[in-house]
């Protein structure tokens, strides 16, 4: 049911942000709360989400959903961001987009005391973004529950790569 109302809702933008990326646009689900907040529950509700006692969100379409997910399960959400957005000691770390290279940090104040961790993203694709957050916390030592995504883009098997539990709503 969740799944359709969703599908529904997202919107497909042919070579955006550039040749051969077919791009989803997830926006339009927070202009319409009843499906928002549907979505905010599903993803709460998963087993990963419980089992997780931290929630790491990614830069920038994660918070959307991430920040939500924390507040509703009342679980502590730590942020992943581009560079030059955190201040204080970070552990960074690059990787490969389906669009491009970047890179992520997370303070490291911000693990401290902190033990297992959900990853939450709007989408997955390559499994680059994951796979980049997942090495920062094994560097740290800290154990990964799983991930949770409202998109996941079958045929590019991120799911392979990612190497942890997955949960995503729609399929595509
Ligand atoms: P990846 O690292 O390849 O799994 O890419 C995942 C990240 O890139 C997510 O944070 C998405 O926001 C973004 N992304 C990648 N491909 C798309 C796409 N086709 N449509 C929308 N966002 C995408």
């Amino acid at each position: 049911m969740i799944e359709s109302y969703i599908k529904e809702l997202i919107k497909e933008y042919p070579n955006f942000p550039k040749d051969g990326i077919l791009f989803k646009d997830l926006m339009p689900i927070l202009a319409n709360p009843k499906v928002y907040k549907l979505l905010i529950n599903k993803m709460g509700q998963s087993s990963i989400c419980k089992r997780a006692e931290n929630i790491i969100a990614i830069d920038a379409r994660g918070f959307l959903f991430a920040t939500s997910i924390g507040l509703s399960l009342e679980k502590p959400v730590i942020v992943a961001r581009k560079p030059g957005k955190l201040p204080g000691n970070l552990i960074e770390e690059s990787y490969e987009l389906e669009y491009g290279t970047n890179a992520l940090s997370i303070q490291k104040e911000a693990l401290l005391n902190k033990d297992n961790f959900v990853i939450i993203d709007d989408l997955l694709a390559t499994g680059g973004t994951v796979s980049c957050i997942s090495n920062i916390l094994k560097k740290e030592g800290k154990k990964i529950i799983g991930l949770s995504v409202v998109v996941e883009l079958l045929e590019l098997r991120g799911r392979n790569k990612v190497n942890m539990e997955v949960d995503s709503i729609v399929k595509y």
